[in-house]
């Protein structure tokens, strides 16, 4: 069987450290390994619509943005096709028949979908389209036959209510369709980011993030307000690391030679964490070493966006054929389905 990549985000603001290290890094990873014979990367506009209907101009802006953090981060388009949902209408047609094969009790029960409504306020005023949108995520999977699905840990209920339909049709209509399985981050700091304010996991709509285009000085900024830990007032006092964000961020950053570069008097990260907790070593330093790092990282990607930011032409073109090429395969995919279901009446 073929090894088929497909992933993507919602274009309702520029990409962050949270995608990044959740799923962006692993692709690039996964699309230089040579072990995939395909890796599709979408950008999921109508997705983005289901809770955005009435402000197309973000999703329409956002398309860009967010194909120039895919370009900086390091996606080839020579390597990865990159594509936008939208226009690959056979998504929708196969939405509409997963439609058939899931209860709303089931949807209901999503404990993805629960927390985005609340988070949202949408109360009694969910829009169907949102509440509907995990069925539309398995579309966007099987209509590829993908085989591996890199994301983070806020996606694990989608990927399982996908696997329930692929197997839900096969049963009914004969084995057509492939099931999928999630690749998630190694670390247990990346599979869920948390916010700068330590609130929630780092989102676009919850405006507490660091955006992987940021530059130097707006970095700095974010990284000296971020939360730490409340009790922690005296460099002396004994601190705490656990929930505090700026150990989170080091877990999912930092490797031993930082350290050799940055702060030579510990060996690792897991001595520096011991010293905050005995106390004596201040916030200050801690986030130093967090900046320190973070700009070496980020640095090199928002020189390459700003390269590719100079022909926003080129982006477009990238997208178009990309869109071209996923789209012959969605097209292929949803032939098998038609016949499958006994709707090719005139074959
Ligand atoms: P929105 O607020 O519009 O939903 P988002 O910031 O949640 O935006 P998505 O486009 O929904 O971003 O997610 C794209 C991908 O990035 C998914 O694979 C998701 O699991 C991953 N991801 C998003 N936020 C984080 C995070 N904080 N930590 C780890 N992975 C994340
Ligand atoms: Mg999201």
């Amino acid at each position: 069987m073929k090894k088929i990549i497909l992933t993507g985000d919602r274009p309702t603001g520029r990409l962050h450290i949270g995608h990044y290290v959740g799923s962006l890094r692993r692709r690039v990873q996964l699309q230089n390994s040579g072990e995939y014979d395909k890796v599709l990367i979408m950008i999921a506009d109508a997705q983005a619509l289901t809770d955005n209907a009435d402000n197309p101009e973000k999703v329409r802006s956002n398309i860009l943005e967010v194909a120039l953090d895919y370009l900086a981060c390091g996606l080839d388009p020579s390597k990865s096709t990159l594509f936008i949902q939208s226009q690959i209408p056979e998504l929708c047609e196969l939405s509409f028949y997963y439609m058939n094969l899931v209860t709303v009790s089931r949807l209901q029960r999503n404990p993805t979908v629960k927390t985005e409504i609340k988070m949202r306020n949408f109360e009694a005023n969910i829009p169907v389209g949102f509440f509907t949108y995990p069925i539309s995520q398995a579309a966007d999977i099987t209509a590829f036959k993908a085989t591996t699905v890199p994301v983070g840990e806020d996606q694990a209920p989608m990927l399982e209510q996908c696997v329930e339909i692929v197997r839900r049709f096969n049963n009914i209509y004969g084995e057509t369709l492939v099931e999928p399985k999630i690749l998630l981050p190694e670390n247990q700091a990346c599979m869920r980011l948390p916010g700068i304010d330590g609130k929630a996991k780092m989102s676009k709509s919850l405006g507490n993030c660091i955006y992987l285009s940021e530059e130097a000085d707006e970095l700095a900024k974010k990284v000296r307000i971020m939360y730490t830990d409340p009790n922690h007032l005296k460099v002396s006092d004994p601190g705490t690391v656990e929930g505090n964000v700026v150990f989170t961020y080091l877990d999912a950053f930092c490797r031993d030679e930082h350290f050799a570069a940055y702060l030579p008097e510990y060996a690792n990260l897991d001595e520096l964490k011991a010293h905050y907790r005995r106390g004596g070593l201040g916030d200050v330093k801690v986030k130093k070493l967090l900046n320190a790092i973070l700009e070496e990282e980020l640095a090199p990607i928002r020189e390459r966006r700003k390269e590719f930011a100079k022909d926003p032409a080129a982006v477009y073109d990238i997208l178009r054929k990309g869109s071209l090429d996923a789209r012959e395969i969605a097209a292929k995919t949803l032939d098998e389905v038609r016949d499958a279901m006994q709707i090719n009446y005139f074959k």
